[in-house]
């Protein structure tokens, strides 16, 4: 399996190495040529609004957007979930429109800003999740067939699946525990044996 993983800007590094402790091929995809062959996308935290510009600027935003449509499984997390909504609170990106959720920017107040919190999330196992938020979106609306795979104790949906398409509010990549991306590899693995 070929995982790209954009590498415009943001914690790009952590993703390819949390992919490559899991055994598969982890490209780093700058320009759009580089998605060609892959199996499956990460798009990755960092700031929504420079990813979607550089995105653009190189090619990469209706190449992706086709791709996603096409099937192709891609996990965005946190500026990657803003990357993937419908919508997003203060429209200052235009996202890609590819997954049936409204979300809201820089949600969690001044002393929340980051935090680190363990995260109950069923489709992984019992043990719960270490999630980092850093400057974090939550997930305000879903339509369709999206499904919630984590909320915080206050009820706020933090992490999603709607078919191929993967999200989270947390950056799974900065923590030792590799079953969410896991998880991801699951969801590739079947689409390529399809
Ligand atoms: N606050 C960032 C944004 O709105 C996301 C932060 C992150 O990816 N850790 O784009």
């Amino acid at each position: 399996m070929r995982i790209g993983v954009l590498a415009s800007q943001g914690a790009f590094i952590e993703h390819l190495s949390a992919l490559r402790r899991l055994k598969v091929e982890a490209l780093p995809v700058r320009l759009a040529p580089q998605l060609n062959g892959l199996d499956g996308l990460i798009i990755p935290g960092g700031e929504s609004t420079a990813i979607g510009k550089l995105m653009l600027s190189s090619d990469l935003t209706e190449e992706i957007k086709r791709l996603a449509q096409k099937g192709l499984p891609i996990f965005g997390t946190c500026a990657g979930m803003i990357v993937l909504s419908t919508r997003n609170s203060d429209q200052a990106i235009a996202p890609l429109g590819v997954m049936d959720i409204v979300v809201k920017r820089n949600a969690f107040g001044r002393q929340r800003e980051s935090f680190e919190t363990e995260l109950s999330i069923p489709v992984l196992g019992e043990k719960p999740f270490p999630a980092v938020f850093i400057r974090a979106p939550l997930i305000e609306k879903t339509n369709g067939d999206v499904e919630i795979l984590a909320r915080l104790a206050d009820g706020t949906a933090v992490a999603a699946r709607q078919g191929e398409l993967l999200v989270s509010a947390f950056h799974p990549e900065l923590t030792d525990d590799l079953r969410f991306h896991q998880y991801f590899l699951d969801i590739v693995r079947r689409q390529v044996s399809l």
